[in-house]
């Protein structure tokens, strides 16, 4: 007989563990809180504007082709991806910015125009990054963080150096520029934590960044949901939306079943996509494997920000992704990792689909996202969400000359508070646990739980990390432990 596994949530992970559990026999059902599946991935639509609540950057197309040809399909089977030309832009000052091209070659014209000699520089930095690229996203992340001994292999031993190093370092070593320095050092904040404190290992972002470029899944990265969903249900996973699981029954180190709205389920394996923290407060207390101690210790990926905002005209000066690191970095950052506070000057980004895809849209008029970076569990009220607002506008305003503020139409907020209320984020973190060399692999917590036989976990706060391709390998990864231990 069929073993049944109930899934928590509906995010990248459990989507992805779903189709994979469904191919190898399991019968499948997700019980996801929210009305809608995707987690933090879901869609905002208001006034015949599509705003993407969570991910806009579609990175590493070969993770998405290696899944989706896990079942013999593609990612052109479900969505359209438009790879974007140019891939964004950054600013540092009034009509002062850098614009990042869709070639390694435009980009390296780029830097020469900052800082010369700098391209010969770049194209060795890339090299090392795209040898980084092989070794870690086609091999290393693909394995389970059991055991340390994963990560030591012929190759990995040549590139000890680049564990104990940081991409801060690797990057002040071969360039000089400051602009060029914080260009390079943008990817891997997706990891989660400051450059300083990422191993240079983790250069392979870079390669992600300049080597494979930027895409847009036309209509928004819910698109690729939509897509997953679609798999997933062809396979004959069933999903629930509006199911709120509330806690995990068990018996004899066994879970048996899970409260789901009021309602015992039982099944014969639990796996949760969810927060890992929120998950084991599901949990009787014995049955938990890490303690409230030991989450504060982390090192969490910054909460965030964001307005969803609707505009009455078209936005000049700025690409589809717009960064503006016109501020001081580190003193932001400081607030992040160091002291947890609002900063005084934030560095934010800024997303404009309706440049690219005009469903995000009404015909001229423009969708726009924009997101700062903030340490997770701080103060969230109404009043300080209007400050930055107020903040970011102004500056805005100035950097890319031109008024806007007399052109929303509306603007929706999304911070600390909605996180914990929409997915039981642990401190209302956007995008989980970071990647340092302390909460790599085996050192994350793990997928197959210690003290429950049949209890597993999948999604950024596991193995392999933040991020949306992290994601879906997350969701393979505990589909194949559970696979191992109960087929
Ligand atoms: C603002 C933002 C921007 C980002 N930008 C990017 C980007 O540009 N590119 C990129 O690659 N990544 C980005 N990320 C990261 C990426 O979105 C995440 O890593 C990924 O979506 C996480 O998926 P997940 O499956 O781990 O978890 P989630 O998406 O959080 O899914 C967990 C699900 O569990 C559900 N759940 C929780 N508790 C319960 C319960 N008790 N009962 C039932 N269901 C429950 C939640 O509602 C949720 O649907 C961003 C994230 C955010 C928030």
């Amino acid at each position: 007989m069929k073993q049944n596994v109930a899934l928590i949530g509906s995010g990248f992970s459990s989507l992805a563990a779903a189709s994979y559990l469904a191919k190898a026999g399991y019968s499948v059902t997700i019980f996801e809180k929210n009305n809608t599946v995707g987690g933090r991935a879901r869609q905002l639509k208001k006034e015949g504007f599509t705003f993407d609540i969570g991910p806009t950057w579609y990175w590493m197309p070969d993770v998405f082709e290696r899944f989706f040809s896990d079942f013999n399909r593609k990612p052109s089977d479900y969505y359209e991806l438009i790879k974007l030309a140019p891939a964004y832009s950054v600013y540092f000052g009034d009509n002062d910015y850098i614009t990042i091209e869709d070639t390694l070659e435009k980009i390296c014209v780029a830097f020469e125009a900052e800082e010369k000699g700098s391209s010969q520089q770049l194209k060795k930095f890339i090299a090392k990054a795209q040898s980084n690229y092989n070794i870690a996203i086609k091999d290393l992340v693909y394995r389970p963080g059991v055991s340390p001994l994963e990560l030591i292999t012929p190759v990995t031993i040549k590139k000890i150096g680049q564990f104990f190093s940081t991409i801060s370092k690797e990057v002040r070593r071969e360039f000089k520029n400051p602009r060029l320095v914080a260009i390079l050092e943008f990817p891997v904040l997706f990891l989660g934590a400051k450059p300083s404190n990422t191993p240079a290992f983790y250069s392979f972002m870079n390669y992600a960044d300049f080597g494979l470029g930027t895409f847009h899944p036309k209509n928004g990265m819910y698109s690729v949901i939509n897509g997953m969903k679609a798999l997933a249900e062809s396979l004959g996973v069933i999903i629930k939306t509006n199911q709120n699981v509330t806690a995990i029954n068990i018996d004899n180190e066994q879970a048996t079943s899970i409260v789901v709205n009021g309602a015992t389920v039982s099944a014969d394996i639990i796996l949760s996509g969810a927060d890992y923290h929120h998950t084991e407060t599901l949990l009787p207390k014995q049955y938990r494997q890490y303690s409230e101690a030991y989450w504060d210790r982390k090192i969490f990926a910054p909460s965030s920000l964001l307005f969803y905002v609707g505009f009455d005209k078209k936005i000049e000066n700025v690409e589809h992704h717009t960064l503006f690191f016109d501020v001081d970095f580190d003193a932001h950052a400081y607030t992040i990792y160091d002291e947890p506070s609002w900063p005084e000057n934030p560095l934010f980004y800024a997303s404009f689909p309706s440049k690219t895809d005009e469903s995000a849209a009404p015909r001229g008029k423009e969708a726009a996202i924009f997101l700062i970076p903030l340490a997770p569990g701080i103060e969230d009220t109404e009043a300080i969400r209007e400050t930055y607002f107020e903040k970011i506008i102004t500056r805005f305003e100035k950097l890319t000359n031109q008024p806007v503020r007399n052109f929303v139409i509306f603007k929706e907020s999304f911070c600390i508070k909605d996180f914990v209320e929409a997915y039981n984020s642990y401190k209302g973190n956007a995008y989980g646990l970071a990647n340092t060399l302390m909460q790599t692999a085996f050192l994350r917590p793990k997928i197959k739980s210690k003290k429950v036989k049949n209890l597993y976990f999948t999604g950024q706060l596991s193995v392999p990390g933040p991020g949306v391709p992290p994601s879906l390998i997350s969701g393979k990864l505990a589909a194949s432990l559970i696979e191992k231990h109960h087929s």
